[in-house]
């Protein structure tokens, strides 16, 4: 029903604006025993005041008053200011029309009041909606800022993201760079090896050169010079090996040169330098060694070239060899090798196959000098 009279009242309005007044209180005073029922101040107080409003314009002022008061009694607590200003206005216009100018300027002051009460009302609710819309653009604001800000992050978030995807794939670049360079480094390394020992070791027969030969024996020469200790150096050249590559041929020539340096090696003591000095001619130099053991060594030269297996060549390979030591020659790898020398020289002319020590049975300086006017 208060819906319903509500309708009923828009429409009352509707009408009155149309200028159908009479239809309009009609209506409205049908259904106002209705609406008096209904109990509710707001209406009861609209549709009086309404009918208040219309009846003045009709020229009926007492109902009109009536009305009015009906509005103003039953209007509810002042909450409903709008039946309130209709109210007084009706009064004061129909105190105005009855001409009673006091009760007329009462009612006026009353309406000027509830109008200007109302208008503070309509203020109010309009300040109140501005502030609340206020509130809600700030609310809004913020929470376009927090997404601003969460779009920031994950933005974030992705550049870091990046950043160590970056930082592996750098990383995984230079370890494949580092392994490319370790690579690199051990393969020259290991060229570097090869063209080293093959400069450094005799093709053939796989023993130091003469160049290696003389430099490893001068480094323990000056060991066993710091050491004090006693040094000997033994040569020693094949007899007629000429004789077995004219014979044999060349390729069995350097079968026996290998066969050579492996008994040599199998002589030497441990800590011992040997080498091939060219052509058929070997040196062993040895520390902590005196005449005795370098005759020792030379001997065991001997009997392991003896022991060599030449079924192919027919006849036993045999060296001269010439010793000396530190004690006789002093620690210069020169003056020992030229003794030595001179030695097993003397070991050629003394007939081959045998052993000569520097400073004995004639071996001195003058087989030197001998030697290097030949
Ligand atoms: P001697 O008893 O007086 O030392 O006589 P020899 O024939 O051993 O000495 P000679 O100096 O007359 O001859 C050395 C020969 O060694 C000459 C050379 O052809 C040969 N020869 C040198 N180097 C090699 C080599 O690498 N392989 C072979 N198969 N023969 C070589
Ligand atoms: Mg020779
Ligand atoms: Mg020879």
């Amino acid at each position: 029903m208060i819906a319903a009279n509500l309708l009923r009242g828009n429409y009352a309005r509707h009408l009155a604006t149309q200028g159908k007044i009479t239809e309009a209180v009609a209506l409205l005073e049908q259904n106002l025993s209705e609406v008096e029922a209904t109990g509710y101040p707001r209406l009861i107080g609209e549709m009086h005041g309404l009918l208040a409003e219309y009846r003045l314009i009709q020229g009926d002022i007492s109902t009109a008053e009536a009305h009015a008061r009906a509005a103003l009694a039953k209007g509810g607590d002042g909450n409903f200011s709008l039946p309130l200003v209709t109210a007084h206005k009706v009064l004061y216009e129909a105190a105005l029309r009855n001409g009673d100018v006091s009760a007329a300027l009462e009612q006026y002051r009353r309406y000027a009041e509830a109008d200007k009460a109302r208008l503070d009302e309509i203020k109010a609710r309009e300040f109140a909606f501005q502030l609340s819309r206020q509130e809600l653009q700030q609310k809004n604001q913020a929470i376009e800022l927090l997404q601003k800000q969460n779009e920031v992050l994950k933005l974030q978030q992705e550049v870091s993201q990046a950043s160590a995807r970056n930082t592996q794939l750098l990383l995984a670049l230079l370890v494949m760079v580092l392994a490319a360079i370790g690579y690199w480094a051990y393969k020259i390394k290991r060229v570097q090896m090869m063209f080293r020992r093959q400069a450094e070791m005799d093709g053939l027969t796989g023993l130091s050169n003469r160049r290696h030969f003389r430099h490893n024996a001068e480094a323990l020469l000056q060991r066993c010079a710091g050491a004090g200790r006693e040094s000997s150096l033994v040569l020693l050249d094949l007899d007629h090996f000429k004789h077995i590559n004219d014979r044999h041929g060349h390729a069995v020539g350097d079968w026996v040169l290998q066969q050579v340096a492996v008994a040599i090696q199998a002589a030497c003591r441990e800590g011992d330098v040997c080498g091939r000095l060219g052509g058929e001619e070997f040196a062993i130099l040895s520390c902590g060694s005196d005449m005795e053991a370098a005759r020792r060594i030379a001997q065991r030269c001997s009997e392991h070239l003896a022991a060599i297996d030449t079924s192919v060549i027919g006849r036993p390979v045999t060296a001269s060899f010439g010793c000396t030591t530190s004690a006789r020659s002093g620690y210069a790898f020169e003056s020992m090798f030229a003794h030595a020398d001179a030695a097993m020289y003397q070991a050629k002319a003394g007939g081959r196959d045998r052993v000569r020590a520097y400073g004995e049975g004639g071996v001195g300086p003058a087989t030197v000098l001998e030697l290097v006017r030949s």
